[in-house]
């Protein structure tokens, strides 16, 4: 499966939805770390937060189908939104180590704001071994509280500034609550998902 992968990315959050700022970090890593190739990992069942149902799940998938169809280095993947119980990390990057093996190189790619809470996460010092972290910040994110985690940890994330990513999913979800417009924030066929399903009202 992934002999011509040398070097993959792995694109995990919640999507709730996806949009350009999601767009622009993956791509901006793609070119940035050499990847070959970006999965899209919607959130399952994420250990530190509750999603609302199951439908939303169902949604976040077809949206970030649709958001990732156009570039043909980004796929996505069901594997977080089909395992039974908590969605973790180290699980995830281990299911993708086995399917593409050894001479494959993993990045995983999320925002920063995740990434300062990683020492609560599952095997987080085995993680961090076992692939390297690519944090995407928001313009104003104090990259100082990052310095904070331990020195061997910070060797292994990388942080990239991404100007698009003060687009945010809260504000959209906001805007269609509100009845303003998200054209321009997110692909076209998103935002004609969201206002056909209407989600968010
Ligand atoms: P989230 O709520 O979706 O996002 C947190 C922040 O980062 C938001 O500001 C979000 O912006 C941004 N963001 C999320 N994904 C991004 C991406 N791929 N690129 C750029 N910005 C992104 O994220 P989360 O629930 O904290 O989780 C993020 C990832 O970490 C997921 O893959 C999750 O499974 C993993 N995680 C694992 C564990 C564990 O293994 N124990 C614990 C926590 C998180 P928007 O709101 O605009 O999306």
């Amino acid at each position: 499966m992934g002999e011509s992968v040398k070097r993959l990315g792995i694109m995990g959050g919640t999507f709730n939805p996806i949009h350009y700022g999601h767009l622009v970090t993956a791509e901006s890593a793609r070119s940035k770390f050499g990847l070959d190739q970006v999965i899209f990992v919607p959130s399952g069942h994420p250990p530190h937060k509750r999603l609302r149902d199951n439908s939303d799940a169902e949604h976040r998938a077809m949206m970030t189908l649709l958001a990732t169809i156009t570039n043909p280095a980004f796929t996505m993947s069901r594997v977080e939104l089909d395992r039974e119980g908590y969605s973790y990390s180290y699980d995830t990057v281990n299911y993708f180590r086995e399917q593409y093996g050894d001479g494959t190189e993993i990045f995983f790619i999320t925002g920063a704001d995740a990434i300062l809470e990683i020492f609560t996460w599952k095997n987080a010092a085995e993680l961090l071994r076992i692939c390297t972290f690519i944090a995407a910040t928001r313009p104003g994110f104090d990259l100082g509280d990052v310095h904070k985690l331990p020195e061997g940890w910070q060797d292994r994330i990388q942080l990239m500034r991404i100007p698009a990513l003060s687009i945010s999913s809260t504000d959209i979800r906001r805007r269609v609550h509100g009845g303003d417009t998200i054209k321009y924030l997110l692909p076209e066929a998103v935002e004609n998902y969201i206002l056909k399903q209407g989600l968010y009202l």
